[in-house]
């Protein structure tokens, strides 16, 4: 019998089989050892399991995944998987809080750094001031081949496209806390009643909750990952020479550097360089690049 992941808490995991049903599972022993890959059992993994006589349920083996969300930490030291068989990340960034600088490039790059397809969300655009961040990152986005959408979860505004995005597959929505990823998801779904305008943790005073990772399964078919290291987003650390393969621009230009393995930062005859200034590269992206290679520098 196989299944999928739907929830992992502290070795336990609730799976829902293949024939619909939902059991809670734990892992044959062996695949309990830590791997040097990070590939411990996730939500969203596909497993086959087998059934003991007293109704136990253990994960024997993990199936070959066709896509996997890995955040890689200089703390945690090495890359930790999140979830798998992921199909599309949402990149949510809202009008208010307004997005800081770098913020969507940093939220595309985790996209890019996993191979997973990704459409930027700007949310609340109800409140004033959103015509303006709305032309501004739609234009730079969809230049780069982004989808972007741009919505409103409390006035019920641009929800369409979402909706038919999460009902295909599975998602996982990325960005900070505050932008509305848990109002997006009940306005899509309002059966969902997921808590929402939640304390941030930095500011919450001495209450510790710990959230589980799951799999939310929509009415509609879609399924969306619901993992709580999904907000810190700035704690992802990256491969400094894998980096401008994250940024599509730099990438189709990087063959074209003098230097192969080119940071194009300050090496000669770099094709980077020059399209940023001849205005072919956006000044804005190539600093995105530049600040984020320069942590992922400090990070190794
Ligand atoms: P999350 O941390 O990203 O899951 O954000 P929440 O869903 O908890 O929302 C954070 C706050 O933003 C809450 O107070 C929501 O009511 C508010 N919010 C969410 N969507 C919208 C919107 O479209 N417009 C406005 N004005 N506020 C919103
Ligand atoms: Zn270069």
């Amino acid at each position: 019998m196989q299944g999928t992941v739907v929830g992992a808490d502290s070795g336990i995991y609730t799976l829902v089989l293949d024939d619909g049903r939902r059991v809670e599972a734990s892992l044959r022993g062996r695949l309990k050892m830590p791997s040097p890959k990070g590939d411990r059992i996730v939500i969203g993994d596909r497993v086959e399991v087998v059934e003991g006589q007293s109704g136990t349920v253990t994960i024997e083996a993990l199936l070959t995944r066709r896509s996997a969300v890995v955040r890689r930490s200089a703390k945690d030291r090495g890359a930790k998987v999140v979830a798998a068989n992921v199909d599309r990340l949402f990149a949510v960034v809202a009008v208010e809080p307004s997005p800081r600088a770098q913020l969507v490039d940093r939220l595309l790059v985790v996209a890019e750094a996993n191979a997973i397809p990704s459409v930027l969300v700007l949310n609340k655009i109800d409140l004033p001031g959103a015509a303006e961040v709305t032309s501004f990152l739609t234009a730079r986005y969809r230049a780069l081949g982004y989808p972007v959408l741009a919505v409103s979860a409390r006035a019920q505004l641009g929800l369409e496209g979402l909706r038919e995005l999460l009902c295909d597959g599975t998602s996982a929505l990325i960005g900070p806390s505050g932008v509305g990823k848990s109002t997006l998801l009940n306005a899509v779904e309002p059966g969902l009643q997921l808590r929402t305008g939640r304390v941030s943790r930095k500011h919450s005073s001495g209450r510790h909750t710990t959230v589980a990772s799951r799999l939310i399964m929509l009415l509609c078919g879609g399924v969306v990952a619901d993992t709580p290291g999904f907000s810190d987003v700035g704690l992802w650390d990256m491969e400094p020479a894998e980096l401008d393969c994250c940024f599509p621009e730099l990438r189709e230009l990087k063959g074209s550097c003098r230097f192969r393995g080119c940071a194009h930062i300050e090496e000669p005859d770099c094709a980077v360089r020059a399209a940023v200034e001849e205005g072919r590269i956006d000044q804005d992206r190539y600093k995105s690049y530049v600040i984020l290679r320069g942590e992922a520098e400090a990070a190794c």
